[in-house]
């Protein structure tokens, strides 16, 4: 039975990078009608904070990434981890270490002085017939776990290959500070397993601890999990994505007026692909993932192909749900939906140009402003006078037209071949009217918009 997790510091900023980490393992887990496990690494206490959860809590369900276990808190296994350290000193297989910060940092310095690797060097580690320095006074001592010495450590990583790491390489790890307080790599190696994780997907950033976790699985008894280490997701200038470099974080892509589907698409493909397929929904995604087809080389972050997605899937959503999520947006530009035209309507008609809920809810302002108070000056500049006899046929007309698109089409065919005239010479002016701009949507369009009344009366004022 297959189980994988997500198990993000909540230390503050989550982007696009962190979550994929998420979508990657979740998939995993229902592909294979498994469990996905989320937990919270919490235990540098001074970086986490309950806003962080919040925010990693928010963009996966967001996402729909639904967990079917957890959050688990690691702050609330802090006895769990200290039984275990114990247990571990108890079978001889971790060791109290009483070196100072002061004698740590001198042995450090002379490595580097030799060139060497900077590593502990087994001075409180016990071997048989081996004798211990006194053990000083008022040193609360480390726990250091006892690393294998010779033979290497190997593991077939999904996404690397074949991986052996010397153990020679491997100092003995501190497992617990003075404190008592169990580390890092003690704490994910004592969840996996207690957590029966069966996949460890996650960032590449994490796999020099592989080796080292894959020791302390063994000293606890348990199975290695399959590791599958994704390569990194670099920013669009080739940088590795931070907040530094202007990376946006997951509630800046939800209030830029991103759809969840689109992002979840996104990420999918950042790293992963299945033959050429670019647009395909969570299902097939689901369907679809599998580790051999994650990518080996870094995962390049593209804005504007982001956009386009958006673009695509605003398309693609129904014109009722896609007016019911760009509300919000339009509400917070100061639009009372409610109301003036139909807001659906004009959704629909602003859809096709528009990348995010933003470009809608801006769009719609155009609807929903106040006719223009046009002075005498703007109506000179842009209602040439000799159009003005076909404005004044065009409202006629107009009057006793349908109220529908073709029949707005037939009014302005009628008027401009009476005329004899080219439509942009009447939509022009028309527009202004209407807008005090130039630049809106197909002319037809915004008549059944903004209803014929309210077009009749904004033209009449042009002609007083
Ligand atoms: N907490 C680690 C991080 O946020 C992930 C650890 C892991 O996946 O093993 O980078």
């Amino acid at each position: 039975h297959i189980r994988t997790r997500f198990a993000p510091s909540p230390t503050g900023f989550i982007h696009l990078g962190n979550l994929r980490s998420a979508l990657y393992p979740w998939a995993f887990a229902r592909h294979n009608q498994g469990d996905f496990i989320l937990r919270i690494e919490d235990t540098d206490v001074e970086r986490s904070s309950q806003e962080a959860v919040d925010v990693i809590l928010e963009g996966m369900a967001w996402l729909g990434l639904d967990v079917d276990e957890g959050p688990i808190y690691q702050m609330q296994r802090i006895d769990r981890y200290r039984e275990l350290i114990q247990k571990l000193v108890d079978s001889g297989l971790a060791y109290p270490c009483y070196m100072s910060e002061d004698e740590l940092n001198r042995l450090r310095d002379q490595q580097m002085e030799n060139k060497e690797k900077p590593r502990y060097n087994g001075l409180w580690r016990p071997e048989p017939g081996k004798t211990l320095p006194p053990i000083p006074n008022g040193i609360d001592p480390v726990i250091r776990f006892k690393n294998p010495i010779g033979g290497s450590v190997i593991w077939d990583d999904a996404v690397k290959g074949r991986i052996e790491i010397s153990n020679d390489e491997l100092d003995d790890l501190v497992i617990a500070r003075p404190d008592g307080t169990p580390t890092y790599n003690f704490c994910v190696v004592v969840d996996d397993l207690d957590m029966r994780i069966t996949h460890v997907i996650r960032g590449d950033d994490h796999v020099n601890n592989t080796p080292r976790q894959i020791n302390i699985m063994a000293a606890l008894g348990g199975a290695m999990p399959v590791y599958a280490h994704l390569p990194t997701v670099l920013n669009d200038a080739g940088e590795k994505m931070s907040k530094r470099n202007g990376a946006m974080s997951v509630r800046d892509y939800q209030k830029a007026g991103y759809l969840p589907e689109a992002i979840l698409n996104y990420l999918a493909r950042l790293g992963w692909s299945h033959g050429d397929a670019e647009i395909f929904t969570k299902e097939q995604f689901v369907n679809w993932f599998d580790l051999a087809s994650l990518g080996r080389s870094p995962a390049q972050h593209n804005p504007e192909k982001l956009l386009w997605l958006n673009h695509q899937y605003i398309q693609q959503t129904d014109p009722e749900v896609l007016a019911q999520l760009s509300k919000p947006f339009a509400q917070q530009l100061g639009i009372n939906t409610e109301r003036g035209p139909n807001f659906t309507q004009v959704v629909s008609l602003l859809k096709d140009r528009a990348n995010t809920l933003i470009e809608i809810a801006q769009g719609a302002t155009l609807f929903y402003s106040p006719a223009p108070q046009l002075t005498q000056e703007q109506i000179a500049q842009n209602i040439p006078t000799e159009i003005v006899p076909a404005l004044t046929d065009l409202i006629e007309v107009l009057k006793t037209a349908e109220s529908n698109k073709e029949s707005y089409s037939a009014a302005f065919k009628q008027v401009l071949s009476k005329h004899q005239i080219k439509m942009p010479a009447l939509a022009m002016p028309v527009r202004y009217a209407l807008f005090a701009t130039t630049q809106t949507p197909a002319i037809d369009s915004v008549l059944v918009v903004l209803g014929k009344d309210e077009v009749i009366e904004r033209l009449s004022k042009v002609l007083l």
